[in-house]
């Protein structure tokens, strides 16, 4: 599913992020990333939706190499691996469905079946009855609900979340987390990036720890491991 081999990052600055990284993440698996501030965090998660590339090593994602990913192969790499942020980086002019749909549009999708993908993964995130409203008009749990909703859509077998809970309060954060465990339930593979100690202690899932570029601790139902 993820096989990465003595990966390296070193940006175009200088700053060496990934100092040779090797793990093996399955399919259906549900991993937090933790370590401090400036550790490589988010080096790791760009690096599985090609937003960076690893200067070096191997990289295998969904069986496609990416050390040697063709550009017009990135397209249909991306349709198979949804992406979270912390600050949900929807389109403010678009409703709800339409940042959505968007995401089927550009795939060509029939308009009978984007309105039933969309309804679909509405119903799974608890905002059927938000469709119509723009994101400005919504809290920000539930504009995290529709980028859960976006990156679903598409039923990628992959699910990255950059500190997805970063931005919103603890009860927010607790449902938030529920929704990703019903889509990890659903056999999807969930990789998150997180400073919340709270959830990583309490959500019981694999802790993979990175400091300094490395990977130093990987545990089966792990602990955060830091003070906060
Ligand atoms: P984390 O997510 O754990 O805070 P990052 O992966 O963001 O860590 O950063 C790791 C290191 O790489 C830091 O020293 C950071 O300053 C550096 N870094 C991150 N992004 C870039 C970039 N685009 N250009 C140069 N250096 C970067
Ligand atoms: P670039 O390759 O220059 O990053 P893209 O158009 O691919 O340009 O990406 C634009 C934005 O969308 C970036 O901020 C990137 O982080 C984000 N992005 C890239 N891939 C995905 C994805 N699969 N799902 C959601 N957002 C993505």
């Amino acid at each position: 599913m993820i096989i990465m081999k003595d990966v390296y990052k070193t940006y175009p600055n200088g700053v060496t992020a990934l100092n040779g990284i090797s793990v093996d993440i399955n399919q259906g698996e549900f991993v937090y990333i933790v370590g401090p501030s400036g550790a490589g965090k988010s080096t790791f998660v760009k690096l599985m939706y090609r937003e960076v590339e690893p200067t070096r090593g191997q990289l295998m994602i969904n069986n496609m190499d990416l050390s040697d990913l063709k550009e017009k192969n990135v397209p249909h790499f991306r349709r198979e691996i949804g992406v979270i942020f912390q600050d949900f980086k929807l389109l403010s002019k678009l409703s709800v469905y339409e940042n959505i749909a968007f995401a089927l549009e550009v795939i060509e999708e029939s308009p009978k079946n984007i309105r039933k993908r969309v309804m679909d993964v509405l119903d799974l995130v608890g905002l059927k009855n938000k469709a119509r409203f723009l994101p400005d008009e919504l809290s920000g749990g539930e504009q995290q609900r529709v980028s859960i909703a976006r990156a679903i859509v598409n039923h990628p077998k992959i699910v990255i979340a950059d500190e997805p809970t970063g931005n919103l309060d603890p009860e927010t954060s607790w449902e938030i987390m529920k929704v990703f465990e019903e889509i990890n339930a659903r056999g999807t593979t969930i990789l998150m990036a997180t400073h919340s100690k709270e959830i990583v202690n309490s959500i019981k899932k694999r802790v993979i720890a990175i400091e300094d570029g490395l990977i130093v601790r990987d545990q089966h139902r792990g602990e955060y491991g830091y003070e906060s």
